[in-house]
């Protein structure tokens, strides 16, 4: 049965309450094995806790008030660390269940599990909570691969996308190279649910503006959640589509958000052979951009105060309400 309120890392919350939202950002990452890298610098939880807190604090004086880290399962996903961070700073965190995309996830383990299985750990995660910590899951990650949908990602997605249907919180999707978001809006919607509990992420890796607008016109939300990674498109390219999507009549499909990443656990190859190499080699990519840089330049261009409202709070409420009973 769907549930009747979203679920944060320390209990619940009304879609009224989220108040300006990141819908995708994270804490901690790493990739699986990371912990088995005796060369990557340990891992000091009282450091990274601090540098979070600190972050949080930094957020909420742009007056975010929560704080989504949709991380895979697989990715080093650290609920008890969430829902500490979350007491300590006063920011609402919500964590995800779910595992990432075969290329960088594809633990053995899933990889053999009935698709029934994988459903009814992710339904317990939400219901029940992560492990033995009692902290729930508040939404499903979904993740696929460039161009292609394998047949490990099928599972996984349409797993997700059942414990979605279930349990009516949101999917929140990771894509390669910004492609396969119409088979993630064909799985997750072939499962009912309505496409608006999906945003397609990372639709921003791309300049094409008719793709981006080719999944708001079937309903989906479109993530356009990597701001300051120039790596993989110039933050100019994402104002000027989203004010495309806004001129096309799709500002209520919007999302903006960073992935940004607190701490990366062992080393981020093959992008950098450290993580302060990657933070200084995109000087943008911190979790307060948007509020620094990007809402400056959007009410420049003409979008109002209004619009942004809706992107930054009313969207993401709508997203996390919409599956709900
Ligand atoms: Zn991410």
């Amino acid at each position: 049965m769907p549930l009747s309120k979203i679920q944060t890392t320390t209990g619940t919350a009304e879609p009224g309450q989220l108040g300006r939202t990141l819908i995708h950002e994270h804490v901690l990452i790493g990739y699986p094995g990371w912990e088995l890298d005796a060369r990557a610098p340990k891992f000091k939880r009282n450091d990274a806790m601090i540098r979070a807190v600190d972050q949080m604090h930094e957020l909420q004086s742009h007056g975010v008030e929560t704080f989504v880290d949709p991380c895979p399962m697989d990715f080093g996903r650290d609920p008890v660390f969430l829902a500490e961070l979350s007491q300590k700073s006063g920011m609402r965190i919500i964590c995800t269940t779910g595992a990432y995309f075969e290329a960088e996830g594809n633990t053995y383990t899933f990889r053999h599990m009935p698709m029934e299985e994988l459903v009814e750990i992710y339904i317990q995660e939400i219901e029940q909570g992560i492990n033995d910590t009692g902290i729930k899951a508040g939404a499903v990650k979904i993740a696929t691969g460039a161009h292609k949908v394998s047949d490990y990602e099928r599972k996984l997605v349409t797993a997700g996308a059942r414990a979605a249907k279930a349990t009516g919180v949101p999917v929140i999707s990771h894509t390669q190279e910004a492609t396969c978001g119409h088979d993630q809006i064909d799985i997750v919607t072939g499962e009912g649910c309505p496409p608006e509990q999906l945003v397609v992420g990372h639709s921003d890796g791309t300049t094409d503006f008719d793709y981006q607008k080719s999944l708001a016109d079937r309903g989906a939300f479109v993530g356009f959640d990597r701001f300051g990674i120039s790596l993989f498109q110039p933050d100019e390219v994402r104002i000027a589509n989203i004010i495309k999507m806004i001129e096309a009549g799709h500002l209520e499909r919007v999302l903006m958000s960073h992935d940004s990443i607190v701490c990366w656990l062992g080393r981020p190859f093959p992008y950098a052979s450290s993580f302060e190499a990657m933070l200084e080699m995109l000087p943008n990519w911190r979790s307060n951009h948007i509020f620094k840089e990007i809402l400056p330049k959007m009410r420049a261009a003409g979008v109002s105060d209004e619009q942004i409202q809706t992107i930054l709070v009313k969207n993401p409420a709508r997203l996390f309400s919409r599956g709900l009973q």
